[in-house]
């Protein structure tokens, strides 16, 4: 088991880790069969335009359901994906899937020409694979533009080697494709390693936007990530928006979108085509009237 592992993945042998070891490594077999026996699954939520309503794009987001473990969380299977060497098959699969979803909605009318899949891509991959080629795959098989695919990567995918990391996201940025940063705040790269990446958009982890409108370090987190993002021309995302006090905080704050239970959970692809072509692509974004406004 211990040579399948990723390179540079070294482990130190401890007999109180073995029986979790072993059931990431059988955990590891069965994801590779999942992958290809094509039986993963791709939900999405909507990412709304906050000033307007209006759908900007969908976030993909993995689902499997394991024949005996049941549902198990993307968060378990892509680091065990990470750690046997599947995090490339598994990006290239979500793309190829996602990109072929959007497609399907162009085609039935059921999103605008400009609204985007916004696919999360491994910390791995980004360095270790070849990221190129893998979208460039997607949107030849597809037929979608490159305009409508964002690729979420996270501050330590670009951690391990910000130049390269840079690199490679240039390259793609070149082609059409967009960059969001997942999870900003929650890593530890500094503001000058961000202002070397070609993003577009800077999503602000739904860990400061739960508490945004009780915890006064939250809003300021939020106040000021999305401050950093008007003066670099990077749209802000708010992830995890739940309640109507959060939306109206975030519109006050003037951040540009948001994605959260508050509009969707992530649907499957038959259940988001019935909300957008019962909503028009429109979300709700007018919240409640408060007491001190009038
Ligand atoms: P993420 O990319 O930051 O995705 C946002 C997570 O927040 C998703 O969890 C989503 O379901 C959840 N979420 C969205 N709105 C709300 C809300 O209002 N309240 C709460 N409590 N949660 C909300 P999910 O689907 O469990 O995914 C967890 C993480 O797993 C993702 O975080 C991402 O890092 C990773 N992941 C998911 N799908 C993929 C994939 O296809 N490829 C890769 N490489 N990673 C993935
Ligand atoms: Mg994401
Ligand atoms: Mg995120
Ligand atoms: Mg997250």
């Amino acid at each position: 088991a211990a040579k399948r592992r990723g390179a540079g993945n070294v482990e130190v042998f401890d007999p109180g880790r073995t029986g979790e070891a072993r059931a990431r490594f059988e955990l590891s077999v069965d994801l590779a069969k999942a992958l290809d026996q094509d039986v993963l699954e791709l939900h999405y939520q909507p990412i709304v335009e906050l000033s307007t309503g209006r759908l900007l794009g969908v976030e993909a987001l993995a689902r499997w359901r394991h024949p005996d473990k049941g549902s198990i969380s993307p968060e378990v299977f892509v680091s065990v994906a990470e750690q046997c060497g599947l995090a490339c098959q598994l990006d290239r699969w979500v793309l190829q899937r996602a990109t072929a979803d959007l497609a399907r909605l162009r085609t039935l009318d059921l999103v605008a020409e400009d609204v985007y899949v916004s696919v999360n891509i491994s910390a791995l991959h980004l360095t270790q694979g070849d990221l190129q080629a893998a979208v460039d795959e997607a949107v030849w098989m597809s037929g979608l533009p490159a305009t409508c695919v964002a690729l979420e990567v996270t501050e330590t995918a670009v951690i391990g080697d910000p130049e390269e990391a840079a690199a490679i996201l240039q390259g793609i940025v070149a082609k059409g494709f967009s960059v969001s940063l997942d999870d900003f705040g929650t890593g530890y790269s500094g503001l000058s390693r961000l202002q070397a990446l070609p993003v577009a958009r800077l999503k602000i982890d739904r860990r400061f936007v739960g508490n945004v409108t009780t915890e006064a370090d939250d809003l300021a987190i939020c106040a000021s990530v999305v401050d950093l993002c008007r003066a670099m021309g990077v749209l802000a995302i708010a992830e995890g928006v739940e309640t109507n006090e959060q939306l109206d905080l975030l519109q006050r704050l003037d951040c540009h979108a948001a994605q959260g239970y508050l509009w969707s959970k992530p649907l499957s692809l038959p259940d988001l085509s019935q909300v957008l072509s019962s909503s028009g692509e429109q979300f709700d974004v007018q919240a409640p009237a408060r007491a001190d406004t009038p």
